[in-house]
């Protein structure tokens, strides 16, 4: 048997319903914020994210899935949305014109880390990345939408990390305080010991726990910022003011292009602490990658975790009208039968493998069937159908001429029921 490669996951049925419903909410939020869908290939110059995300990050130095293509060239599955975002945008001159550019896009990364619970070499994230303005506004706005988002999710209680990294004026004094900091300690872990000389920001990002204790001493970034970087913080703290929002001045992203907003939402239900999501500005990024000076922020939501945390409510499907038919004359009537109902709207199916009306029957009930249309030869010859209700267990025999109408109005009461009732219409007799 083939099996999947380590570390990729499948997502399965009724799981996958989940999942559309949490991509169904973001489209609509994204929406009413004037976020537009866009849609980018998984494969990548390896140079892109070499480039933006930093050599010296995890991501480029442990993580990516990088590999060379038939010719030759270095090709590596995207580890993360925005350099590909800002990419496209350059490349296809989405620039060009006034205002703000927003996007968002949804779908798969790749990281080639070691596999462990809850953590795949496949995963989903939600980004949302906004282009063209450096204004506090934005910022607000882009966090505004994640909190609104994961509100409507019904995700629950939320933290709201909030640190300013600065610019590359004010983080060159940080950095140089930070290295000597760096150089006094001892005991720092075998990155560190080497991002202390190539680049000392890193350090702040490290997950061991030894050198997090050895952290607790060092500058912080919010002390240095310039006048203009501290008056944008405290505009966009003074506009996300009707929220509950913690200063985090040890926060750092994972990645080389961050610089004034930093944000990081973690979910405390349950008495966890999980980071769903995180974003901030990438002012020097747009350069960086070959386009005009223009600032840009965004956010990334890791979707598998989201998932996790979010309540496992039952999500609401069509109900379902199932056919029965017995013999091969009523089975080809109800097979045309079938796609009239699908062409009119409902939800409905039939059996494929020819059983008895019994399986037929149980099989519609598995289903949730909410209705059950029945035929069989004697139907046939009367051009009737039974119709039977699979809650009530009330049957009747109608005329095929009605079998439309009468489905719509017994599903409009299903409707509004509940989740899961299938409509079967079958012909049951013989
Ligand atoms: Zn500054
Ligand atoms: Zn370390």
């Amino acid at each position: 048997m083939i099996t999947a490669i380590r570390g990729m996951k499948d997502i399965l049925p009724p799981e996958t319903r989940r999942w559309q419903a949490v991509e169904q909410t973001a489209r609509e939020v994204f929406a009413l914020y004037g976020y537009q869908e866009i849609r980018l290939p998984l494969l990548e110059r390896t140079e892109l994210f070499a480039r933006s995300i930093g050599q010296e990050t995890d991501i480029v130095a442990k993580e990516m899935y990088t590999f060379l293509d038939r010719r030759g060239e270095s090709v590596t599955l995207r580890p993360e949305a925005t350099a590909q975002v800002v990419r496209a945008v350059l490349e296809n001159r989405l620039l060009h014109g006034a205002g703000v550019k927003k996007y968002y896009t949804l779908g798969p990364m790749f990281r080639y880390e070691r596999p462990q619970k809850g953590r795949y070499r496949q995963f989903h994230q939600i980004n949302c990345e906004a282009l063209g303005s450096d204004a506090p506004e934005l910022d607000a706005e882009v966090i505004l939408l994640l909190l609104e988002l994961l509100q409507r999710l019904g995700l629950g209680q939320v933290r709201l990390l909030l640190n300013s990294l600065g610019c590359p004026a004010c983080q060159q004094e940080f950095r140089a305080r930070l290295a000597l900091y760096l150089r006094q300690q001892t005991g720092w872990c075998h990155d560190c010991q080497r991002r202390r000389d190539t680049n000392p920001l890193r350090v702040l990002d490290c997950k061991s726990q030894h050198c997090r204790e050895l952290l607790a001493g060092a500058p912080v970034m919010l002390d240095f910022l310039c006048p203009a970087c501290k008056q944008h913080y405290s505009r966009v703290k003074a506009l996300l003011a009707a929220q509950t929002l913690e200063e985090a001045p040890r926060l750092v992203r994972g990645l080389d292009y961050y610089t004034r907003t930093t944000f990081e939402v973690v979910a405390t239900s349950l008495g966890a602490q999980d980071a769903v999501a995180g974003g901030g500005r990438y002012n020097g990024l747009v350069k960086e990658l070959g386009g005009p000076d223009l600032p840009g922020l965004g956010f990334a939501i890791g979707q598998e975790r989201l998932m996790e945390l979010l309540p496992n409510k039952e999500t609401k499907s069509s109900p379902l009208v199932f056919l029965v038919a017995l013999g091969t004359q009523p089975r080809e009537r109800a097979f045309r039968l079938l796609q009239q109902l699908r062409q009119a709207g409902l939800a409905s199916d039939m059996d494929f493998e020819e059983r008895s009306l019994k399986a037929q029957m149980s099989l519609a009930h598995r289903r949730g069937a909410a209705l059950v249309v029945i035929m069989g030869e004697r139907e046939l010859e009367t051009d009737e159908v039974i119709l039977r209700d699979m809650t009530t267990s009330r049957q009747q025999t109608i005329p095929t001429d009605c079998l439309l109408p009468r489905l719509a109005e017994q599903l409009a009461g299903c409707q509004s029921n509940s989740f899961g009732n299938t409509a079967i219409i079958g012909g049951v007799t013989g």
